[in-house]
């Protein structure tokens, strides 16, 4: 059920400032189920293959460092429209603009450093789900 799905990842910062339990807290909380879930680390080369969308932005490289400087938690979440709910559990992208008590606005720590990623469509959230997990891992 593709459009029931979405992909997250608790971010470097976030898993180094200890937030990977509170964060996990208010998804379930928020009506997510946890289809898939653990704590890996990228390389900066794996980080540039998630992140290949954004390559010709100014910021990748940066990102990419970024992405592969410390451990973060990918997720596969299930919940009735998945993808949207996500979004507005997480808020904007610059943690300044995020709405007041969501993910962002509470744990991220700047516009790139910013706690959590949340899959922008159905399409790629099959595709971001794929990159970390096989079929053993989902439950
Ligand atoms: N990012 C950044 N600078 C920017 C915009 C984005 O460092 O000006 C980083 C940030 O970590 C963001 C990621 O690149 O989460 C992907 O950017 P996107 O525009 O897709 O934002 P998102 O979908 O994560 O809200
Ligand atoms: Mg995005």
């Amino acid at each position: 059920m593709a459009t029931n799905r979405t992909f997250t990842m608790i971010k470097p910062d976030a898993v180094a400032a200890g937030h990977t339990g509170a964060i996990s807290k208010m998804i379930e909380e928020a009506g997510f189920r946890i289809v898939a879930m653990k704590k890996t680390k990228l390389s900066a080369e794996l980080a540039g293959q998630f992140y290949e969308i954004h390559k010709e932005r100014p910021f990748y490289g940066e990102l990419c460092k970024y992405m592969s400087s410390g451990p973060i938690v990918p997720m596969i979440l299930e919940k009735e429209n998945a993808v949207e709910d996500f979004r507005k559990l997480i808020g904007a992208t610059d943690p300044k603009k995020a709405a007041p008590g969501t993910i962002r606005a509470l744990f991220a720590k700047s516009i790139d450093a910013n706690a959590i990623h949340g899959s922008d469509s159905d399409a790629n959230a099959e595709i971001e789900g794929n990159f970390f997990f096989s079929q053993f891992e989902r439950y």
